[in-house]
Protein backbone atom coordinates (compact mmCIF):
# COMPACT_ATOMS: atom_id res chain seq x y z
CA UNK A 1 0.00 0.00 0.00
CA UNK A 2 1.52 3.33 -1.13
CA UNK A 3 1.37 6.26 1.07
CA UNK A 4 1.24 9.84 -0.50
CA UNK A 5 3.03 12.03 0.68
CA UNK A 6 1.85 15.44 2.66
CA UNK A 7 2.02 18.72 0.59
CA UNK A 8 2.29 20.91 3.68
CA UNK A 9 0.74 24.09 2.82
CA UNK A 10 1.51 25.71 6.52
CA UNK A 11 5.89 25.14 5.94
CA UNK A 12 5.93 26.87 2.68
CA UNK A 13 3.48 29.08 3.92
CA UNK A 14 5.85 30.11 6.70
CA UNK A 15 8.83 29.91 4.67
CA UNK A 16 7.48 32.55 2.04
CA UNK A 17 6.49 34.42 4.98
CA UNK A 18 9.90 34.30 6.22
CA UNK A 19 11.23 35.40 2.83
CA UNK A 20 9.10 38.37 2.76
CA UNK A 21 10.17 39.62 6.07
CA UNK A 22 13.75 39.63 4.66
CA UNK A 23 12.63 41.85 2.05
CA UNK A 24 10.30 44.46 3.65
CA UNK A 25 13.27 44.91 5.85
CA UNK A 26 15.86 45.57 3.36
CA UNK A 27 13.03 47.93 1.33
CA UNK A 28 12.91 49.69 4.49
CA UNK A 29 16.78 50.18 5.41
CA UNK A 30 17.12 51.03 1.67
CA UNK A 31 14.91 53.65 0.82
CA UNK A 32 12.53 53.57 3.89
CA UNK A 33 9.20 52.36 2.43
CA UNK A 34 7.04 49.91 4.01
CA UNK A 35 3.89 48.25 1.85
CA UNK A 36 0.90 49.10 3.09
CA UNK A 37 -2.67 46.90 2.28
CA UNK A 38 -6.56 48.94 2.39
CA UNK A 39 -8.70 45.89 3.55
CA UNK A 40 -12.55 46.89 2.41
CA UNK A 41 -14.86 44.55 4.52
CA UNK A 42 -18.54 45.26 4.08
CA UNK A 43 -21.31 43.98 6.57
CA UNK A 44 -21.31 41.28 9.11
CA UNK A 45 -20.84 38.15 7.88
CA UNK A 46 -18.62 36.38 10.51
CA UNK A 47 -16.82 34.21 8.04
CA UNK A 48 -15.74 37.16 6.21
CA UNK A 49 -14.57 38.97 9.55
CA UNK A 50 -12.10 36.14 10.18
CA UNK A 51 -10.76 36.17 6.75
CA UNK A 52 -9.88 39.65 7.34
CA UNK A 53 -8.81 39.63 10.63
CA UNK A 54 -6.07 36.50 9.47
CA UNK A 55 -5.20 39.26 6.82
CA UNK A 56 -4.42 42.01 9.32
CA UNK A 57 -2.29 39.22 11.91
CA UNK A 58 -0.69 38.00 8.44
CA UNK A 59 0.29 41.80 7.52
CA UNK A 60 1.93 42.10 10.88
CA UNK A 61 3.80 39.43 11.08
CA UNK A 62 5.77 40.53 7.81
CA UNK A 63 5.64 44.04 8.53
CA UNK A 64 2.73 45.36 6.16
CA UNK A 65 1.19 48.36 7.54
CA UNK A 66 -3.01 47.41 7.28
CA UNK A 67 -5.51 49.85 7.23
CA UNK A 68 -9.23 48.35 7.33
CA UNK A 69 -12.71 49.98 6.79
CA UNK A 70 -15.75 48.16 7.86
CA UNK A 71 -18.74 49.52 6.18
CA UNK A 72 -22.23 48.30 7.63
CA UNK A 73 -24.36 46.15 5.67
CA UNK A 74 -26.76 48.58 4.27
CA UNK A 75 -23.92 50.80 3.37
CA UNK A 76 -24.22 52.27 -0.54
CA UNK A 77 -22.17 51.40 -3.67
CA UNK A 78 -20.99 54.79 -3.59
CA UNK A 79 -19.59 54.48 0.04
CA UNK A 80 -17.58 51.34 -1.00
CA UNK A 81 -16.73 53.61 -4.23
CA UNK A 82 -15.51 56.51 -2.41
CA UNK A 83 -12.76 54.17 -0.10
CA UNK A 84 -11.53 52.77 -2.77
CA UNK A 85 -10.59 55.96 -5.02
CA UNK A 86 -9.35 57.13 -1.77
CA UNK A 87 -7.15 54.28 -1.37
CA UNK A 88 -6.31 54.33 -5.09
CA UNK A 89 -5.14 57.86 -4.59
CA UNK A 90 -2.73 57.02 -1.17
CA UNK A 91 0.64 56.65 -1.87
CA UNK A 92 0.95 54.90 1.54
CA UNK A 93 -1.44 51.87 0.08
CA UNK A 94 0.08 49.52 -2.36
CA UNK A 95 -2.63 47.16 -2.25
CA UNK A 96 -6.31 47.01 -1.83
CA UNK A 97 -8.79 44.55 -1.47
CA UNK A 98 -12.34 44.30 -1.33
CA UNK A 99 -13.33 40.94 0.81
CA UNK A 100 -15.82 39.61 -1.12
CA UNK A 101 -19.20 37.95 -1.04
CA UNK A 102 -20.38 41.66 -0.77
CA UNK A 103 -24.15 42.27 -0.13
CA UNK A 104 -26.24 41.86 -2.47
CA UNK A 105 -27.58 45.31 -2.87
CA UNK A 106 -23.66 46.16 -4.64
CA UNK A 107 -22.79 45.77 -8.27
CA UNK A 108 -19.47 43.74 -7.60
CA UNK A 109 -18.36 43.92 -11.32
CA UNK A 110 -18.69 47.82 -10.45
CA UNK A 111 -16.76 47.26 -7.59
CA UNK A 112 -13.67 45.45 -8.68
CA UNK A 113 -13.49 47.28 -11.77
CA UNK A 114 -12.88 50.78 -9.56
CA UNK A 115 -9.89 49.23 -7.76
CA UNK A 116 -6.65 50.66 -9.54
CA UNK A 117 -4.92 47.52 -11.37
CA UNK A 118 -1.50 48.74 -9.79
CA UNK A 119 -3.27 48.13 -6.35
CA UNK A 120 -5.46 45.15 -7.42
CA UNK A 121 -3.74 42.92 -5.43
CA UNK A 122 -6.43 39.92 -5.64
CA UNK A 123 -6.05 39.86 -9.26
CA UNK A 124 -10.03 40.10 -9.63
CA UNK A 125 -9.91 43.40 -11.85
CA UNK A 126 -11.28 41.95 -15.60
CA UNK A 127 -8.17 43.56 -17.31
CA UNK A 128 -5.23 41.27 -14.86
CA UNK A 129 -7.85 38.46 -15.34
CA UNK A 130 -7.53 39.26 -19.60
CA UNK A 131 -3.89 39.85 -19.43
CA UNK A 132 -3.67 36.43 -18.05
CA UNK A 133 -5.83 34.54 -20.43
CA UNK A 134 -3.87 36.08 -23.20
CA UNK A 135 -0.71 34.95 -24.79
CA UNK A 136 2.45 37.22 -24.53
CA UNK A 137 0.44 39.30 -21.77
CA UNK A 138 1.59 39.90 -18.60
CA UNK A 139 -0.68 40.61 -15.79
CA UNK A 140 0.18 42.94 -12.51
CA UNK A 141 -1.21 40.35 -10.25
CA UNK A 142 -1.87 36.82 -10.15
CA UNK A 143 -5.35 35.69 -8.09
CA UNK A 144 -3.42 34.77 -4.29
CA UNK A 145 -5.28 31.45 -4.35
CA UNK A 146 -4.92 29.99 -8.22
CA UNK A 147 -1.36 31.63 -7.51
CA UNK A 148 -0.46 29.34 -4.26
CA UNK A 149 -1.61 26.25 -5.63
CA UNK A 150 1.17 26.55 -8.59
CA UNK A 151 3.28 28.22 -5.92
CA UNK A 152 2.97 24.72 -3.91
CA UNK A 153 3.60 22.50 -7.01
CA UNK A 154 6.72 24.67 -7.58
CA UNK A 155 8.15 24.04 -4.23
CA UNK A 156 7.13 20.46 -4.54
CA UNK A 157 9.54 19.96 -7.60
CA UNK A 158 6.04 18.59 -9.28
CA UNK A 159 6.68 18.87 -12.84
CA UNK A 160 3.75 20.39 -14.83
CA UNK A 161 4.98 21.00 -18.23
CA UNK A 162 3.54 19.05 -20.74
CA UNK A 163 1.30 17.15 -17.90
CA UNK A 164 -2.28 16.13 -17.84
CA UNK A 165 -3.79 18.80 -15.42
CA UNK A 166 -7.84 18.73 -14.50
CA UNK A 167 -9.50 21.38 -12.98
CA UNK A 168 -12.81 20.70 -10.94
CA UNK A 169 -14.47 24.00 -10.03
CA UNK A 170 -14.66 27.08 -13.06
CA UNK A 171 -15.35 29.98 -10.49
CA UNK A 172 -13.88 33.51 -11.54
CA UNK A 173 -11.87 33.40 -8.00
CA UNK A 174 -10.25 30.06 -8.29
CA UNK A 175 -11.01 27.56 -10.82
CA UNK A 176 -11.25 29.97 -13.86
CA UNK A 177 -7.66 31.42 -13.10
CA UNK A 178 -5.83 28.25 -12.02
CA UNK A 179 -6.78 26.55 -15.10
CA UNK A 180 -5.27 29.71 -17.29
CA UNK A 181 -2.04 29.57 -14.51
CA UNK A 182 -2.09 25.41 -15.29
CA UNK A 183 -2.00 26.52 -19.32
CA UNK A 184 0.35 29.20 -19.05
CA UNK A 185 3.10 26.39 -17.23
CA UNK A 186 2.50 24.45 -20.56
CA UNK A 187 0.15 21.88 -19.00
CA UNK A 188 -3.20 20.20 -21.17
CA UNK A 189 -6.26 21.33 -19.21
CA UNK A 190 -9.63 20.02 -18.79
CA UNK A 191 -12.19 21.99 -16.64
CA UNK A 192 -14.80 19.58 -14.56
CA UNK A 193 -18.20 21.94 -13.64
CA UNK A 194 -21.21 20.94 -12.40
CA UNK A 195 -22.63 19.94 -15.59
CA UNK A 196 -20.04 17.33 -16.68
CA UNK A 197 -21.36 13.76 -17.59
CA UNK A 198 -18.77 11.11 -15.83
CA UNK A 199 -16.21 13.73 -14.09
CA UNK A 200 -14.49 10.88 -12.50
CA UNK A 201 -13.58 9.63 -16.43
CA UNK A 202 -11.76 13.21 -16.67
CA UNK A 203 -10.42 13.29 -13.77
CA UNK A 204 -9.08 9.63 -13.91
CA UNK A 205 -6.84 11.01 -16.47
CA UNK A 206 -5.38 13.11 -14.73
CA UNK A 207 -1.16 13.61 -13.39
CA UNK A 208 -2.58 17.19 -11.44
CA UNK A 209 -5.94 17.33 -9.89
CA UNK A 210 -6.47 20.29 -8.72
CA UNK A 211 -10.08 21.10 -7.14
CA UNK A 212 -12.16 24.23 -6.05
CA UNK A 213 -16.21 22.90 -5.67
CA UNK A 214 -16.88 22.86 -2.41
CA UNK A 215 -18.41 19.23 -1.91
CA UNK A 216 -17.14 17.67 0.97
CA UNK A 217 -14.92 14.63 -0.26
CA UNK A 218 -16.81 14.38 -3.78
CA UNK A 219 -13.05 13.41 -4.99
CA UNK A 220 -12.86 9.65 -4.36
CA UNK A 221 -10.19 7.30 -4.23
CA UNK A 222 -11.28 5.89 -7.42
CA UNK A 223 -11.39 8.85 -9.45
CA UNK A 224 -7.62 9.09 -9.14
CA UNK A 225 -5.08 7.86 -11.77
CA UNK A 226 -2.38 6.14 -9.43
CA UNK A 227 0.22 8.68 -8.64
CA UNK A 228 -1.21 11.54 -9.51
CA UNK A 229 -0.82 15.24 -7.28
CA UNK A 230 -3.91 16.70 -5.61
CA UNK A 231 -3.89 19.80 -4.81
CA UNK A 232 -7.41 20.55 -2.84
CA UNK A 233 -8.71 24.02 -2.23
CA UNK A 234 -12.02 23.04 -0.84
CA UNK A 235 -12.81 24.25 2.73
CA UNK A 236 -16.25 22.54 4.08
CA UNK A 237 -17.96 22.51 7.61
CA UNK A 238 -18.97 19.29 8.11
CA UNK A 239 -20.89 18.55 11.41
CA UNK A 240 -18.50 16.98 13.78
CA UNK A 241 -20.00 16.23 17.60
CA UNK A 242 -16.50 15.36 19.11
CA UNK A 243 -15.19 18.82 18.09
CA UNK A 244 -15.57 21.89 20.39
CA UNK A 245 -16.87 24.09 17.74
CA UNK A 246 -19.35 21.06 16.34
CA UNK A 247 -18.09 21.15 13.22
CA UNK A 248 -14.67 20.40 11.18
CA UNK A 249 -13.16 21.54 8.05
CA UNK A 250 -12.52 18.81 5.22
CA UNK A 251 -11.60 19.12 1.58
CA UNK A 252 -13.14 18.27 -1.68
CA UNK A 253 -11.16 15.07 -2.19
CA UNK A 254 -11.65 12.09 0.70
CA UNK A 255 -8.03 12.49 2.14
CA UNK A 256 -8.33 9.02 3.70
CA UNK A 257 -8.72 7.64 -0.01
CA UNK A 258 -6.38 10.03 -2.03
CA UNK A 259 -3.37 9.28 0.58
CA UNK A 260 -3.35 5.53 -0.85
CA UNK A 261 -3.28 6.20 -4.35
CA UNK A 262 -1.90 9.60 -5.09
CA UNK A 263 1.80 10.71 -4.91
CA UNK A 264 1.50 13.62 -3.32
CA UNK A 265 -1.80 15.86 -1.75
CA UNK A 266 -2.50 18.72 -0.11
CA UNK A 267 -4.56 18.97 3.90
CA UNK A 268 -7.10 20.50 4.65
CA UNK A 269 -6.56 22.91 6.77
CA UNK A 270 -2.39 23.25 6.44
CA UNK A 271 -2.61 23.11 2.55
CA UNK A 272 -4.01 25.91 0.00
CA UNK A 273 -5.34 28.13 2.88
CA UNK A 274 -2.05 29.11 4.44
CA UNK A 275 -0.56 29.38 0.76
CA UNK A 276 -3.54 32.09 0.31
CA UNK A 277 -2.49 34.37 2.62
CA UNK A 278 1.17 34.07 1.61
CA UNK A 279 0.54 35.07 -1.80
CA UNK A 280 -1.53 38.24 -0.65
CA UNK A 281 1.16 39.66 1.35
CA UNK A 282 3.14 38.44 -1.81
CA UNK A 283 1.38 40.65 -4.16
CA UNK A 284 1.50 43.76 -1.52
CA UNK A 285 5.14 43.64 -1.30
CA UNK A 286 5.39 43.13 -5.40
CA UNK A 287 3.49 46.15 -5.87
CA UNK A 288 5.30 48.34 -3.45
CA UNK A 289 8.83 47.37 -5.08
CA UNK A 290 7.50 47.89 -8.93
CA UNK A 291 5.55 51.60 -7.44
CA UNK A 292 9.38 52.52 -5.96
CA UNK A 293 11.10 51.02 -8.50
CA UNK A 294 12.83 48.63 -5.80
CA UNK A 295 15.33 45.90 -7.29
P1 LIG B 1 -17.91 28.48 -6.29
O1 LIG B 1 -19.13 28.00 -5.59
O2 LIG B 1 -17.86 29.88 -6.78
O3 LIG B 1 -17.59 27.52 -7.52
C1 LIG B 1 -17.71 26.14 -7.40
C2 LIG B 1 -17.45 25.49 -8.72
O4 LIG B 1 -17.57 24.08 -8.56
C3 LIG B 1 -18.41 25.90 -9.83
O5 LIG B 1 -17.70 26.12 -11.02
C4 LIG B 1 -19.35 24.70 -9.96
O6 LIG B 1 -19.80 24.45 -11.27
C5 LIG B 1 -18.46 23.56 -9.55
N1 LIG B 1 -19.23 22.46 -8.97
C6 LIG B 1 -20.19 22.53 -8.02
N2 LIG B 1 -20.68 21.31 -7.75
C7 LIG B 1 -20.03 20.45 -8.56
C8 LIG B 1 -20.10 19.05 -8.77
N3 LIG B 1 -20.93 18.30 -8.06
N4 LIG B 1 -19.28 18.52 -9.70
C9 LIG B 1 -18.42 19.26 -10.40
N5 LIG B 1 -18.31 20.60 -10.25
C10 LIG B 1 -19.11 21.18 -9.34
O7 LIG B 1 -16.73 28.19 -5.25
P2 LIG B 1 -15.25 28.82 -5.13
O8 LIG B 1 -14.48 28.58 -6.37
O9 LIG B 1 -15.34 30.17 -4.58
O10 LIG B 1 -14.68 27.89 -3.96
C11 LIG B 1 -14.57 26.50 -4.10
C12 LIG B 1 -14.10 25.88 -2.79
O11 LIG B 1 -12.82 26.41 -2.46
C13 LIG B 1 -14.97 26.20 -1.58
O12 LIG B 1 -14.97 25.08 -0.71
C14 LIG B 1 -14.27 27.36 -0.92
O13 LIG B 1 -14.53 27.42 0.48
C15 LIG B 1 -12.84 27.02 -1.19
N6 LIG B 1 -11.94 28.17 -1.23
C16 LIG B 1 -10.75 28.06 -0.58
C17 LIG B 1 -9.83 29.08 -0.61
C18 LIG B 1 -8.53 28.88 0.08
O14 LIG B 1 -7.86 29.85 0.40
N7 LIG B 1 -8.09 27.66 0.31
C19 LIG B 1 -10.09 30.34 -1.30
C20 LIG B 1 -11.35 30.34 -2.04
C21 LIG B 1 -12.22 29.28 -1.98
P3 LIG B 1 -20.74 25.47 -12.11
O15 LIG B 1 -19.81 26.53 -12.62
O16 LIG B 1 -21.30 24.62 -13.19
O17 LIG B 1 -21.75 25.99 -11.15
Amino acid sequence: ETSAKVIDGKSVAKQIRDEITAEITQMKDAIGIVPGLAVILVGDRKDSATYVRNKKKACESVGINSYEVHLAEDSTEQEVLKYISGFNDDPSVHGILVQLPLPSHMNEQNILNAVSIEKDVDGFHPLNIGRLAMRGREPLFVPCTPKGCIELLHRYGVDIKGKRAVVIGRSNIVGMPVALLLQREDATISIVHSRTKNPEEVTRQADIIISAVGQPNMVRGSWIKPGAVIIDVGINPVEDAKSPRGYRLVGDVCYKEACKIASAVTPVPGGVGPMTIAMLLSNTLTSAKRRHNFQ
